[in-house]
């Protein structure tokens, strides 16, 4: 029997993984920087967090959510997203009763039954950010230069930041109303999801990826011709914040997010180089969804950051990179092979990685492994060595040799190497 990973979902390995694990600690010691916390969140939810949350007329709730009865028939849903959950924390956990804001990370996959193409998986990774508690535009401006910092601290330039104002309650009517009209005249020539769209959320048709609805929409009116006058106020907040700032950006008003929950303030960060799903991150203001979830009225703001493609934009820069260990342990015989796993432990301590000799092998064939592996110095030790309470070295990189005391192999590495970090 053969089994196979399903489908759209992938496993991540050595060495990807390193540049994962580097991406993730870039944004622990930034986000930490802006003043925000890591969260857990759990991966399943109840399914009415993301229908009441994310909307019912979204591609996610529609045909994208990994949703089952549990054994109690409960129905349980494989979060899509990250930001309805945290709000449901939010909520719960009375967060909104600490001094505001209160602003947290996450990091964690992310379940959506869509079809799998390059950049799109049915399991992918998100690092999720969300702050409460500030309505004033300054807060966007904080998270987009974050996002920023973090963009350039893993390497990545030449992003494009586009910002945009879907308006609120208030001001979004008129604009749908408007919409609506421009549309109605050839609605007939879009594609059927837009269609459909046009009677229960208009809006996303300027989200649709058919090569006929971008055309169709050209010349569609824009939403920033319609905010009222709060809305407005905020949005020249936020492009002044980012100017001051020297954050460049460009307005996009067609920029609407999958997700109904989105109020004024709308981002994302787009690279040429991903060809479709070009989309790196994307965040936007969420300021009616703590009450909707039974909070006080609390303004947020939250983006997500896509693992896989950044990882993918990465890649193109600089293969990923395969640690080394630093030690090769070869032993001769029983005893010697005890003392070498003593002495691994020395290395270890002093911050490297050891790779013992697990048994058996004849010496020759061990310094072979240790060369396969990449290692940069094989220690050797026979019953002579043990003897003497000395170990002989090979630089397997630089051809030199020499004999050092036990006591002295610490010294031998820190004088000589720089210690083994993933
Ligand atoms: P897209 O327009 O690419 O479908 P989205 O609007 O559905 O994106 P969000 O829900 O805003 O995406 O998620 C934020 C980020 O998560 C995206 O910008 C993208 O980098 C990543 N992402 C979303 N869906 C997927 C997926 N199926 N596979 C891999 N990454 C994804
Ligand atoms: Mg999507």
């Amino acid at each position: 029997m053969k089994y196979n990973a399903l489908k759209g979902i992938q496993d991540i390995l050595p060495p990807d993984v390193y540049i994962w694990q580097s991406i993730e600690s870039t944004a622990r010691s930034i986000f930490f920087k802006y003043g925000f916390r890591e969260i857990k969140l759990p991966i399943i939810e109840s399914t009415d967090i993301f229908t009441r949350g994310i909307g019912e007329a979204t591609d996610i709730v529609e045909k994208e959510m990994y949703t089952f009865p549990d054994k109690a028939d409960r129905s349980i849903t494989l979060r899509p997203e990250g930001t309805a959950p945290a709000v449901r924390c939010y909520v719960e956990n009375g967060l909104h009763n600490l001094p505001s804001p209160q602003k947290f990370f996450y990091t964690g996959p992310m379940f959506r039954y869509e079809r799998p193409q390059k950049g799109r998986f049915r399991q992918f990774y998100q690092i999720g950010v969300e702050a409460f508690g500030v309505a004033q535009p300054t807060l966007d401006v904080e998270l987009i230069l974050m996002l920023r910092d973090f963009l350039e601290g893993i390497g990545l330039r030449e992003l494009n930041f586009e910002v945009n104002s879907i308006g609120d309650e208030k001001c979004r009517p008129d604009y749908k109303a408007a919409l609506m009209n421009f549309f109605g005249q050839n609605l007939d020539e879009f594609c059927p999801d837009c269609r459909r769209r046009y009677t229960t959320n208009p809006l996303r048709i300027l989200d649709c990826k058919v090569e006929r609805c971008i055309e169709l929409r050209q010349g569609a009116p824009a939403v920033t011709d319609y905010l009222c006058g709060e809305c407005r106020e905020h949005f020249e907040g936020l492009i002044a914040g980012l100017r001051a700032l020297g954050v460049r950006y460009t307005l996009n008003p067609n920029l609407v997010r999958g997700l109904d929950y989105y109020t004024r303030t709308t981002f994302e960060v787009t690279s040429e180089h991903l060809g479709a799903q070009k989309a790196v991150a994307a965040g936007g203001r969420y300021d009616k969804l703590i009450k909707e979830f039974g909070g006080p009225p609390t303004p947020a703001i939250g983006f997500a950051i896509g693992m896989e493609r950044i990882v993918a934009l990465l890649k193109e820069i600089a293969p990923a990179v395969e640690p080394e260990p630093k030690v090769f342990i070869a032993t001769l015989g029983k005893e010697a092979e005890i003392e070498g796993f003593k002495i691994a432990g020395q290395v270890r301590a002093a911050g490297f990685w050891a790779e013992p000799n697990y048994g058996g092998a004849s010496l020759k064939s061990q310094l072979r492994k240790a060369d396969r592996l990449g290692a940069e110095f094989a220690f050797i030790i026979g019953e002579n060595e043990l003897k003497a309470g000395k170990i002989q070295w090979k630089g397997l990189k630089t051809g030199e040799q020499g004999e050092v005391e036990i006591r002295n192999i610490t010294s031998l590495l820190t004088d000589n190497v720089k210690p083994s970090n993933p």
